[in-house]
């Protein structure tokens, strides 16, 4: 450590003068943040950018000096704390807007921005940016990424990791890395998902590249009171069998709408055991409806008082009592304890029964916040005593035992505010110590020795000194196995997990196929491993949204069953065969991504076997959890490389009870873009926006667009009658509306035609998909017109997507795509030896850590061989 002057003044001459602070009592106001733990940093610098941040990495490097990002201080669980000294990198000065772009909704931000800044930023652009937490107004995008921070409405949209499409970050020894960017669905391991939720201990974020919607028009709240917790509980499953899907969902006992009530007189019902704030939102012409058929579930289920808020003035009356929460609890005792659950929205009365069990034996007061529509509940312990050791003791007692509980139910032990110091020995109670160390291997690829917020997530595993906590053991391989046989269909996870030795000690290459449907390609191996017997729908919930399965279940299976529940996952596929575990593997998205999200934001937990034999349970069946790293990111997009997917839980919706498609048919590309750029705008219950090019049975126009919009029946309304007003500008009126199939079908279709048409001797399929941010896409099709209309092709315009097949030549397509910051990729290769396309050129920066940890986990490289890393960068794949 740097006990001297001279690093010091280094540091001030690199960064400058009043940016490095070392004076004892400014370094005061970064001692704790929202927790309970502290610590004095050696020092605070505050940046003002990326080169900033380089030099003081590296300076720390040199001075063997640990690195704590901190945003605002906001965090609940001591991640920003220096427990052990150490430097304090403060985002603060790093807080601008880079780049909006309102037409393709999405922005780029430094990492100190306030979160409510970006909401207001949004908000007076027509656009909407969901995660918001209650801690808006003062916590920074930076610390939101870090601890994936999510608020009441993340049960209908989604946590910070769902809008995150890329970021800039600086690694512990200064290297500046680009991980994903303005597009969708990069061919790179997904790290932007592992460093999401890593509360800083893989890399200083620099900037964020980040999805915003379209901003609701309307919104309705009303609060619904019951007579216990349970009915409450109730109110909330039934709504959710009922296919409704609110915005929000918030819940609160007695004990504090008393609290809050006695602080504001916020005209809480006190009275009631419980009440739930829910609000819609959607088109003007859908509240209404949806409140109605709201308010009848809630009579049936019991609501004893039911208040709809008729104005802007009393909604905010509502959800005032709701944010006065942490105000009100602050008075009532020097400190109190947040604690932060999740565990399957069913289970959410069940887990307040216990808690209260456990604060009755630990003779201690807790009262409940509780986003309801996403299982994630606020204990609240009251510290009355906070110098006293033993009543100290039996706090921390009561909150073990609580998170205790969330095991129980299959639940997670944080849902937004992270591990840092508070809970990190609790994550045994998730993971084990394989999981613990896979989490370990990674943070060891990118901080080797350390320095970045060192100590914190993770416990210490018995033994070994942090600096070695990564490395694992050796020796696997029990005993010399039987001879690998070409082909072999296990049924456990014990015979994949002894095809995975037998294949390392060979050291055979070993190809894993699903449905074989060639979403994913299929190295050219003579051992394969095929999953059609690790098949099968285990458990289908609806009222907890999800389902799990057996990673070879085909698509067609697994919806049919859910059809049955009035269920879906929201994924679509060309081919019914192809198998869950494969499409999730390729990351094979379809159109529906727009509405609902892609695969990263649908699976919520999985089941892996690493080629080494680990077997890895990541994630819960819980749409909040920021308990470690967020692993099963990494295998969505994977292609198999890394591990076998053998189980996957994914989030449930319920079928739209209204889909609408409008075929609008353009005779030339300009007017179809045109058309197309203006429709974005309008995208709201969207769920496919397509320009199509030599699609069969759509019309013998040139070009059609595709505009399907799906969901509550006064919403699809609503929209598409705003679709016909922008068509009518244009004075279009031959358009065609159908309820018998989707844009995402007929891009299915089209996608079936041009990879295996019937009867065609000698078809060499090819298939191409450009990633492009929005904001480029329509100069990206107008520049490369000559090329592109050459060959039938697919524009998925809100996601940024080009599918274009049997191009005869690549021209300068691939190179546009990179140049507008995108990328391109071969989804389909049947060898074309002219084709320029082979190469597609794509090098993620990221591609030295995907190599390291390809060969950490596949040190043999038997997985998949050859399918994944970019061609002329193949030696080690
Ligand atoms: C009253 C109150 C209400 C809250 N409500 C919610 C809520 O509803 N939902 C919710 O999710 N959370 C909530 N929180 C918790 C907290 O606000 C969030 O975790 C928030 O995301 C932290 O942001 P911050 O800028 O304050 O980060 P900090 O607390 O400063 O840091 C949090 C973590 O992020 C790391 N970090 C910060 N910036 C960067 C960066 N640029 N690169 C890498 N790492 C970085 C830090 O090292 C630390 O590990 C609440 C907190 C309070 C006090």
């Amino acid at each position: 450590m740097p006990t001297n002057d001279k690093a010091f003044k280094e540091l001030i001459q690199s960064i400058g003068k009043g940016l490095v602070i070392t004076n004892p009592v400014e370094l005061i106001s970064y001692e704790i943040d929202g927790a309970l733990k502290s610590g004095t940093p050696e020092v605070v610098v505050l940046p003002r950018s990326v080169q900033d941040i380089n030099h003081i990495l590296r300076w720390a490097n040199k001075h063997d000096m640990p690195v704590i990002a901190w945003g605002a201080g906001t965090g609940l669980a001591g991640a920003a704390v220096a427990e052990n000294g150490g430097l304090v990198l403060s985002l603060s000065r790093m807080n601008r807007l880079l780049e909006l772009d309102k037409y393709g909704r999405s922005v780029v931000v430094e990492p100190g921005m306030v979160n409510q800044h970006l909401a207001d930023i949004a908000d007076t652009n027509g656009l909407s940016y969901p995660p918001d937490p209650a801690s808006g107004r003062s916590s920074t995008i930076g610390g939101n990424i870090a601890a994936n921070a999510g608020g009441p409405h993340c049960f209908k949209y989604g946590v910070t990791t769902n809008y995150l499409t890329g970021v800039e970050a600086v690694l512990a020894d200064g290297q500046i890395l680009q991980l994903g960017g303005r597009a969708f669905d990069y061919p790179e391991y997904d790290f932007t998902g592992i460093i999401t939720g890593s509360e800083g201990t893989i890399g200083i974020v620099t900037k964020a590249y980040l999805r915003m919607t379209r901003k609701p028009p309307g919104v309705k709240t009303l609060m619904a009171a019951f007579e216990t917790d349970q009915r409450a509980g109730e109110a909330v499953s039934a709504l959710i069998a009922n296919g409704l899907v609110p915005a929000t969902m918030e819940f609160m006992d007695q004990k504090l709408m008393r609290i809050i009530e006695e602080y504001i007189e916020a005209g809480l019902p006190v009275h009631a055991g419980a009440a739930l704030i829910i609000e819609v939102d959607g088109y003007i012409e859908s509240l209404s409806a949806q409140m109605n058929e709201i308010v009848t579930i809630l009579q049936e289920h019991n609501s004893i008082d039911i208040r709809t808020a008729q104005t802007p003035d009393e909604r905010e009356k509502i959800w005032y009592g709701r944010k006065s929460a942490a105000g009100a609890m602050a008075r009532l005792a020097p400190a109190y304890l947040p604690l932060d659950i999740t565990v399957p929205r069913s289970k959410l009365a069940q887990t307040i029964g216990k808690i209260n069990l456990i604060c009755t034996h630990y003779e201690l007061q807790a009262a409940y916040i509780c986003h309801a529509g996403d299982g994630n509940l606020h204990p609240l312990l009251l510290i009355e005593e906070p110098d006293n050791s033993s009543y100290m003791e039996r706090i921390h007692n009561a909150g073990g035992e609580i998170m205790k509980i969330s095991e129980e139910f299959n639940g997670t032990i944080t849902g937004e505010h992270g591990v840092g110091i508070e809970k990190r020995e609790y994550m045994h109670l998730m993971y084990n110590e394989d999981e613990i160390r896979a989490m370990l291997e990674i943070k060891g690829l990118f901080d080797p020795r350390n320095i970045l917020n060192p100590g914190k997530v993770f416990p210490k595993i018995q033994g070994k000194g942090e600096r070695e906590i990564g490395d694992r053991d050796q020796g696997l391989v029990s005993q010399i196995p039987d001879k690998l046989q070409p082909q072999k269909y296990p049924r456990s996870e014990e015979q994949v997990r002894e095809i995975f030795q037998q294949a390392a000690y060979e050291k055979l290459p070993l190809g894993i196929r699903g449905g074989g449907t060639k979403s994913s390609p299929i190295p050219n191996v003579e051992h394969i491993l095929f999953t059609n017997n690790l098949g099968g729908v285990n458990n289908i919930a609806p009222e907890d949204l999800f389902v799990n399965v057996g990673a070879g279940t085909t698509i067609d299976e697994l919806q049919n069953e859910l059809a049955d529940h009035n269920m879906w996952v929201p994924i679509i596929s060309p081919w019914k065969n192809s198998t869950i575990g494969g499409m999730v593997a390729a990351n094979f998205n379809g159109p529906l991504r727009m509405r609902y999200g892609g695969f990263r934001d649908l699976v919520l937990a999985m089941k892996v076997i690493l080629p080494d034999g680990r077997l890895l349970r990541a994630g819960r069946p819980v749409v909040k959890n920021v308990a470690g790293y967020d692993l099963p990111k990494l295998f969505v997009g994977s292609h198999g490389t890394l591990g076998l997917i053998h189980e996957l839980t994914l989030k449930l919706a319920p079928l739209p009870r209204r889909r609408t498609s409008l075929i609008v048919p353009a005779e030339s590309l300009e007017l179809a873009l045109k058309l197309g750029t203006q429709l974005v705008q309008v995208c709201l219950v969207a769920s496919a926006l397509l320009l199509c090019s030599g699609c069969e049975n759509l019309g013998d126009a040139a070009y059609h667009l595709v505009y399907t919009a799906e969901g509550y029946p006064e919403n699809v309304s609503a929209e598409l009658s705003q679709v016909r007003s922008v068509l009518d500008t244009h004075g279009i009126n031959r358009v065609e509306q159908i309820d018998s199939y989707s844009g995402s079908e007929i891009w299915c279709k089209w996608i079936r035609t041009q990879t295996s048409p019937n009867g065609v001797k000698k078809f060499h399929p090819q298939l191409v998909r450009f990633g492009i941010p929005p904001k480029s896409l329509p100069g990206f099709i107008t520049n490369n017109a000559g090329n592109l209309t050459s060959t039938p092709f697919i524009a998925d315009i809100v996601n940024g997507l080009v599918y274009a097949a049997q191009l005869p030549d690549a021209g300068d397509l691939p190179v546009s795509a990179l140049e507008s910051g995108g990328y391109a990729v071969m989804l389909f290769r049947e060898k074309q030896p002219d084709s320029k396309l082979d190469e597609c050129n794509y090098i993620p920066d990221s591609l030295a850590f995907m190599r390291k940890l390809k060969s950490k986990w596949d040190p043999e490289n038997i997985l998949n061989p050859g399918t994944f890393f970019p061609s002329s960068h193949r030696n080690q794949d």
